[in-house]
């Protein structure tokens, strides 16, 4: 089973709110930056929409789907020597690298015969 736990800001303020009626998002809010600040929790950015929070915080990669939003973990065992490559090019000085791999995640591609990638 894939994991799919990278919620919102505004999925934890609805999950909180379940628990803790009175609660106000900026609480909500402000806590996961200060979760993400020490380093319990991973903001994730994708362009404009809203940030994702993942409590995965092991160096890891993301599949994001461009149809339904499905943000799925993969760890790629080649991305510490891409790293080295992009280090390279950019002349930076590593620190870390994240992949987010683009496209339909398999719901959407439903049953079309797929993208003629293989494994
Ligand atoms: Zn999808
Ligand atoms: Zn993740």
């Amino acid at each position: 089973m894939e994991r799919d736990d990278h919620p919102t800001a505004s999925e934890i303020f609805e999950a909180a709110r379940q628990r803790l009626p009175g609660i106000s998002y900026a609480t909500v809010y402000n806590s996961l930056r200060y979760l993400k600040d020490a380093g319990l929790v991973y903001e994730i950015k994708f362009g404009d929409s809203a940030s994702r929070y993942d409590r995965e915080t092991e160096r890891h990669d993301h599949a994001i789907c461009n149809d339904c939003g499905k943000l799925v973990d993969f760890d790629l065992p080649d991305a510490a020597k891409l790293m080295q490559a992009a280090a390279r090019k950019s002349r930076f000085k590593p620190d870390s690298v994240h992949l987010t791999l683009r496209g339909r995640c398999p719901d959407c591609c439903g049953g079309e015969s797929g993208t003629g990638l293989q494994d």
